[in-house]
């Protein structure tokens, strides 16, 4: 890596166009070194510039030309690329809070490029520090950790709407609830949460019988289904089959979690229950 760290940045793109890998990507100011003189809020502010304003600059890092471009959206907004500049300048459709009134404003090239391939503003938003996770630690692995976590969140709700969009079906959720949905989802573990219409399945009577009181014996759905040790073994007293539906009683249960099922010449519940 490049010693000055100004440089890293220009160096890596460089690097990347070099190996036939075009890049475009949102940029730290603070990156890209003093000689690039980028308006700060404040300047954008002063000089009263339109929503929607944007600059440009074109630098040549290892023979390879970079261009940097700063939108001025909410805040300034700084991209980098070796392939995508600030032409031809389209209009993005944005909510004007004074106004309170949707409204259209410039948007250069490059940014519809990111956000195409992005999934949208709400993205380039995130990156922006929207719903990040915020829990301050001196702990770098844990950092790194929440990092994966929002990546991996992202990356989930990005396929929840590619599929929506391909399956033509509504993906109402936005990405701070789609967040919101996941969390809930490992916290209640096995608890049906989106309750499907229609007859519930079997998987699901299992899973809606495993929360009711006193049959807390019953597993969770992934060791149930996970076909690891789940031996038949003889019980001594004759209990009822567990499984839902079956009015049956039965020696027998699984020796991996203590569920009566029974097996026997009518019905196998044995078997039904892990797959
Ligand atoms: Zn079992
Ligand atoms: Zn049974």
């Amino acid at each position: 890596m490049e010693n000055d760290p100004e440089l890293r940045y220009p160096k890596l793109i460089a690097y990347l166009a070099k190996e036939g890998i075009l890049s475009l990507g949102t940029v730290n100011k603070g990156r890209l070194g003093k000689d690039l003189k980028i308006p700060s809020i404040k300047d954008l502010k002063k000089e009263k510039v339109q929503r929607g304003y944007s600059e440009q600059w074109v630098a040549n890092c290892d023979n390879t030309d970079i261009v940097t471009v700063m939108w001025y959206d909410n805040k300034p907004v700084i991209l980098s690329s070796s392939f995508v500049g600030q032409e031809s300048i389209e209009t993005a459709r944005r909510y004007c809070k004074k106004q309170k009134k949707y409204i259209q404003v410039d948007c250069p090239q490059i940014i519809k490029t990111y956000n195409q391939h992005m999934g949208g503003v709400e993205f380039l938003d995130s990156f922006l520090g929207k719903y990040k996770i915020k829990i301050r630690t001196r702990k770098w692995y844990l950092r790194l950790f929440h990092h994966l976590l929002d990546v991996t969140l992202i990356n989930c709700w990005l396929l929840y709407k590619r599929v929506g969009e391909q399956q033509h079906t509504p993906t109402p959720m936005k990405q701070k609830d789609f967040k919101f949905e996941v969390g809930k989802s490992l916290c209640m573990f096995g608890v049906s949460i989106n309750k499907k219409r229609g007859r519930p399945s079997l998987s699901d009577e299992i899973e809606s019988k495993r929360q009711k009181p006193n049959t807390s014996i019953l597993p969770p759905r992934d060791v149930r289904l996970d076909r690891f040790d789940h031996f038949p073994v003889w019980g001594e007293k004759r209990q009822r089959c567990k499984y839902p539906g079956c009015k049956g009683k039965t020696f027998l249960s699984c020796e991996k979690y203590r569920v009566e099922l029974c097996l026997n010449k009518y019905n196998n519940c044995f078997r039904s229950f892990h797959q």
